[in-house]
């Protein structure tokens, strides 16, 4: 056999474009780069012209490539239309893909590995022309994947007919705990495809990694596992508030937002637990009257409050708002924030979140409770196991006009701020932490996971 030229295994890593998506694979990233891999992260060309990237903090072994999706102008945003934007990613992106892998494969460091977001389940056909492994990362909680899963093999008929929904290692579920693809296919028909999609080629892929861990999810990830092998290599929390394992990493390092000025010094300026961290991740659009009743619930908790609210969502809220927010001493608007810090910070004592994977997994491992206010997408499922397995929160209420009203915010933070149920789901929230500490700490499930992963890898 001829000697390799190189020592470093090579993995390309392929994210969906978008920040929930992008964020695990970097972590990712950094974690096998402790384990002597060479990755390549690749993401879109509108991507490398609006992303800040902490480069200095990310390890040598670690680079990035660009292609075209077809959009460099605008990404999604200069189509508009879902089902256009990734039916012209597909065609452009896997032309563009095969030429990036011929390229890296003339140079000393070919490609050994592609590990891609099931979303793009196109990449793992492109890696098996090439006969690289290829391997499946799910950035969603397995509980989502595997409904997912059942649908899409018609174990869960749609539309569901008979309540609650029983299924093999989840909890009982209502209509509002599943994924809003399940529960409304017909909304969004692109996003549904996409998801069900996920599953349409997995059989071709050599290893399928979740992001999550064993001890968060062991039912469901027993369960999944007997009908499809998955490794849980979660979570992808930087390693600084974890394990303490991956030098330097304590960033998500990539943000798609232009970060404000840093609102430590204000946290700091406020008693312990007395804060309340505001955050709807990079997607979640509120209309007018919901931002305005999330607005005053805020104010009417009495509570300190930290609220990220990026540029492009400023138009859902008006500037009397916004202004009385900061008037009353009490809140702070801002554009974009580095969650961790902010999460780990003394001060927070609760997070409104609209119940995104990675937030939910960050408050997880900062052991800081939520008040779970979900919208779409595998939302609604996280908020369910947030309120009802893990016990580290609660899910607001809607009312019969689908608005969650000011008095039932301020209720629910009060609840999870002040009281018995609160100081519960602190100790719960504290009780995930160490178990996620467990799992990514020296041969704890999720690293054994990411060596079996690598070891593979060794014998290709
Ligand atoms: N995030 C951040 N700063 C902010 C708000 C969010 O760094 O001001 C990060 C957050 O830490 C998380 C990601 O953005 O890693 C959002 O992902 P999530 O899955 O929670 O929601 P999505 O944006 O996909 O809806």
């Amino acid at each position: 056999m001829e000697e390799r030229k190189y020592s470093n295994m090579h993995v390309l890593m392929i994210p969906y474009p978008s920040q929930g998506h992008i964020n695990p694979m970097l972590q990712f990233s950094k974690r096998l780069s402790t384990k002597g891999v060479k990755v390549t992260m690749v993401t879109t060309i509108f991507i490398s012209k609006t992303m800040h990237l902490q480069s200095s903090s990310l390890p040598s072994s670690l680079q990035f490539d660009f292609i075209s999706d077809g959009y460099d102008e605008g990404g999604f945003t200069q189509v508009g239309n879902i089902s256009t934007y990734l039916s012209h990613m597909q065609a452009i992106g896997s032309k563009n893909l095969k030429e990036l892998i011929q390229k890296h494969n003339v140079s000393d460091h070919p490609i050994d590995c592609v590990v891609y977001d099931p979303f793009l389940q196109w990449v793992l056909d492109v890696a098996k022309e090439f006969n690289i492994i290829g391997a499946a990362f799910f950035t969603q909680m397995c509980a989502v994947n595997y409904m997912y899963y059942y649908v899409y093999h018609g174990l869960l008929k749609l539309p569901i007919s008979s309540m609650p929904i029983s299924i093999p290692g989840l909890p009982l579920l209502e209509l509002k705990d599943t994924p809003s693809f399940v529960y409304d296919p017909g909304f969004y028909p692109a996003y549904y495809e996409m998801v069900m999609n996920q599953y349409s080629n997995i059989h071709k892929a050599d290893i399928i990694l979740v992001n999550s861990f064993y001890k968060l999810e062991d039912q469901v990830v027993d369960s999944m596992s007997k009908l499809c092998p998955i490794l849980t290599i979660g979570p992808t929390v930087p390693s600084f508030y974890l394990d303490k394992g991956v030098p330097n990493d304590k960033d998500n390092d990539l943000n798609l937002f232009q970060l404000d000025s840093s609102p430590i010094n204000w946290l700091n300026s406020k008693p312990e637990g007395s804060a309340i961290y505001v955050s709807f991740g990079s997607m979640v659009c509120f209309s007018i009257e919901q931002m305005k009743e999330i607005a005053l619930g805020l104010l009417g908790s009495g509570s300190n409050f930290l609220w990220v609210i990026p540029n492009m969502e400023k138009k859902n809220i008006s500037k009397e708002l916004v202004e009385e927010m900061s008037s009353s001493g009490k809140g702070l608007v801002v554009n974009w924030i580095p969650q961790l810090e902010v999460l780990s910070n003394k001060a927070i004592g609760c997070f409104l979140t609209h119940s995104g994977w990675n937030s939910t997994l960050e408050a997880l491992c900062l052991g800081v409770p939520m008040v779970a206010i979900p919208q779409w997408t595998d939302q609604p499922l996280n908020a369910k196991y947030v309120e009802d397995v893990w016990k580290v929160g609660m899910r607001v209420k809607v009312n019969e006009n689908g608005i969650v009203t000011k008095e039932e915010i301020e209720s629910c933070i009060m609840k999870v701020m002040e009281n018995d149920i609160g100081r519960e789901m602190k100790i719960n929230a504290k009780k995930w932490r160490e178990l996620a500490i467990e799992a990514v700490s020296h041969s704890g499930t999720s690293d054994n996971n990411i060596n079996e992963f690598v070891n593979k890898l060794k014998r290709s």
